[in-house]
């Protein structure tokens, strides 16, 4: 099974993290970045071990600033890492009308940007979308991007089957798994599961049953795997192998023998 959206550089211990995630069974754990001053990090723990896979970008609530500086670096680390093969494409990259207090004018410039160069390179896209799931969908048509992830989806079902048309992959994840989260289950049932793609989003999101406190990992692919087997009244032998297809073919550059 694949992880496909965790910051493993933000783990307190991302090398038992990687053990314990092979131990349950999930073998592929993809990172993105989120600004350039993790790129290094992110590339080197894929350099590291064999089952990490990186992407690289700038998410939108970490850059601001001299944004015009980090895309430029963005955009000689991409030219670079065509070469990688641990590399996949560019994230985490998008819009979040969530979080108060954000440039929403400059937030737009640098997704905008971004999306300039995945097509330029012709590379797939992770997305984090936060109430801006029509304005990312904008930029995704303007810029002909076809490929790629909307993760964490917490969009509606148009929005959702917006996605789907153009061509993206929806990322479920920890929120999946609290019986509160009902419009997200209502999706994770009635959307074809071969949209699907799972991820744990650690260390952030954990899934129910971790106690405060107890830290969010890659292994708990394995619970949610098992949350949306019961939600969808499937083996979840059936989400294990759809859902890694499904990340292999939203993730092109992944090496599909490899899940
Ligand atoms: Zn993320």
């Amino acid at each position: 099974m694949i992880d496909t959206h965790c910051h493993l550089d933000f783990l307190s211990d991302p090398h038992e993290a990687l053990l314990d995630a092979q131990a349950a069974g999930i073998h592929r754990v993809v990172v993105p970045s989120v600004e350039v001053s993790n790129f290094s990090r992110v590339r080197a723990l894929a350099t590291a071990n064999p089952q990490v896979y990186y992407c690289l970008g700038l998410h939108p609530c970490v850059v601001l600033g001299s944004a015009e500086d980090d895309l430029r670096r963005l955009k000689e680390e991409l030219a670079v890492s065509l070469a990688d093969p641990k590399f996949l494409g560019v994230g985490e990259i998008g819009l979040d009308h969530y979080l108060p207090g954000l440039d929403r004018m400059a937030m737009e410039q640098v997704f905008h940007a971004q999306l300039r160069l995945a097509r330029d390179f012709d590379l797939p896209v992770v997305l984090h979308v936060r109430r801006a799931q029509d304005l990312v969908l904008k930029g995704l048509r303007r810029f002909g991007i076809q490929h790629g992830i909307a993760h964490a989806f917490n969009g509606s079902h148009s929005q959702a089957q917006a996605f789907l048309k153009q061509g993206f992959h929806l990322g479920f994840g920890g929120t999946l798994t609290y019986s509160g989260s009902r419009q997200i289950r209502r999706l994770a049932v009635d959307l074809p599961l071969e949209s699907i793609v799972l991820e744990t989003d650690s260390p952030d999101i954990a899934p129910s049953w971790l106690s405060r406190g107890e830290s969010n990992t890659p292994k708990q692919i394995r619970g949610i795997a098992g949350v949306l087997a019961e939600l969808r009244g499937v083996p979840i032998s059936e989400i294990e192998a759809v859902t890694s297809r499904a990340a292999a073919a939203a993730l092109s550059r992944l090496p599909a023998e490899a899940l």
